[in-house]
């Protein structure tokens, strides 16, 4: 369905033209009718679906604008997420009296309340800053019509939930509740009854939270051969932007003094930076100036580069779904992807839980190591061939 076959008023639909929005990606068009109608939603769609705009068109929709107030409010597990979700929901109401603004950890706290005095209609905030403007009374949630939590399984996880509580236990009155993921395990799941009334749940992600335009590659080997392996990879694809993945900030530093030295455009992001450099890299690399970014998990949720081509996990992601986040940086709205991953002895019961929930179809570059234990038959022959091969370039495709 097109946009112009819905409800919406001349002034949001001429935006969404000019954004390049005709047809609704199917999460807007199945969530749109219950959020206008004002009904409490669990929604989950792989990533690169267009979530953002389900959600800000009949947000912004909903906004008085004679009405002086925080109405609508999103929140989101990272800084970065925070501009990029106010900056989707500033274009969409460009052309209407409707006020967003972020406040997030890291920026000038006196400019954020300036600008909150001023007049806010739809404020997008992390937990941390958001509780601190409303421990000290500096931001009042009375008039908040409709609230949002972005990447709702990873605000629903401990770390975060005691956070999330306290603010939605700052707003009292009935309202509507709306969350919005490309994953949900079953034990956060149980934890959406708390916050929703009534909800509709709809769920595009029937296997896989992973966008077919994905093509997930593998390499197992030993960790002495990654450096090597990356640096022969990296050269021989065709790569517009990549994105590669550490699990602990050291590694990314590490890793950004290594590879500087082979690549240039080359940055690097983690919460150790200071947010203006943190802002500054995240600028940079959306706008194609940096081709390689070299990242901890902080870049692994939501973000939307669109010209992300390739993602590398130099380690092996840890926890459930953040692979499905992190790969998921490439491959947006259709566009090809090509996700790259280093498995290492250590990681195999790991790999072995992700291909077993078949989110992905994997193929290998070199060795398959989980091949001898789904097939013990040709264990034998297979023995002469186990000699670890790390320039070896032939395609293994495993079909599941
Ligand atoms: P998700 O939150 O599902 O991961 P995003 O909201 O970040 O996805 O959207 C992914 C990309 O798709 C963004 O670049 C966004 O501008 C674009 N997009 C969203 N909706 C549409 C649409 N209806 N038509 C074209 N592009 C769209
Ligand atoms: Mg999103």
């Amino acid at each position: 369905m097109k946009f112009s076959e819905i409800n919406l008023p001349s002034n949001i639909l001429e935006k969404l033209d000019e954004m390049g929005y005709e047809e609704m990606t199917p999460i807007q068009e199945i969530t749109y009718p219950i959020i206008s109608a004002g009904q409490d939603l669990c929604a989950i769609a792989e990533t690169g679906s267009g979530k953002t705009a389900a959600c800000a068109i009949p947000l912004v929709q909903k906004m008085d604008p004679t009405l002086n107030a925080i109405q609508g409010l999103v929140v989101v597990p990272t800084r970065e997420l925070c501009m990029q979700y106010v900056g989707e929901i500033q274009k969409i109401a460009a052309n209407t009296p409707i006020t967003p603004f972020a406040v997030y950890g890291g920026f000038d706290k006196e400019i954020e309340l300036a600008k909150l005095r001023h007049g806010v209609h739809i404020l997008v905030a992390t937990p941390g800053r958001l509780i601190d403007f409303l421990y000290n009374g500096q931001i009042s949630l009375s008039q908040v019509k409709c609230a949002i939590l972005d990447e709702a399984d990873e605000l629903l996880k401990v770390g975060f939930l005691e956070d999330i509580e306290f603010i939605l236990s700052c707003i009292l009155h009935k309202h509507q509740t709306l969350l919005f993921s490309a994953t949900m395990p079953e034990d956060i799941k149980k934890l959406t009854h708390d916050c929703l009334r009534d909800p509709q749940h709809i769920s595009l992600v029937t296997k896989r939270a992973a966008p077919e335009s994905i093509e997930h590659y593998f390499s197992y080997l030993h960790p002495k051969y990654k450096q090597t392996e990356l640096i022969k990879y990296l050269e021989e694809e065709n790569v517009e932007q990549v994105i590669i993945f550490c699990n602990a900030r050291h590694k990314v530093d590490t890793l950004f003094r290594t590879i500087r030295q082979d690549f240039k455009d080359v940055e690097y992001i983690h919460a150790g930076l200071n947010q203006g450099k943190r802002t500054s890299i995240f600028m940079q690399f959306r706008k194609g100036k940096i081709h390689y970014l070299i990242a901890s998990d902080v870049a692994g949720r939501g973000l939307d580069f669109s010209h992300v081509s390739h993602v590398v996990n130099w380690d092996f992601p840890e926890g459930r779904d953040r692979y499905t986040h992190r790969t998921g940086r490439a491959g947006r709205m259709g566009k090809k992807g090509k996700a790259f991953t280093f498995v290492t002895k250590h990681d195999l019961p790991n790999l072995r839980e992700l291909i077993d929930r078949k989110q992905i179809t994997p193929s290998w570059i070199g060795k398959d190591p989980l091949l001898e234990s789904r097939e013990p038959q040709k264990k034998k022959a297979q023995k002469s061939r186990r000699r670890f091969r790390p320039h070896s370039n032939k395609v293994n495709k495993k079909a599941e």
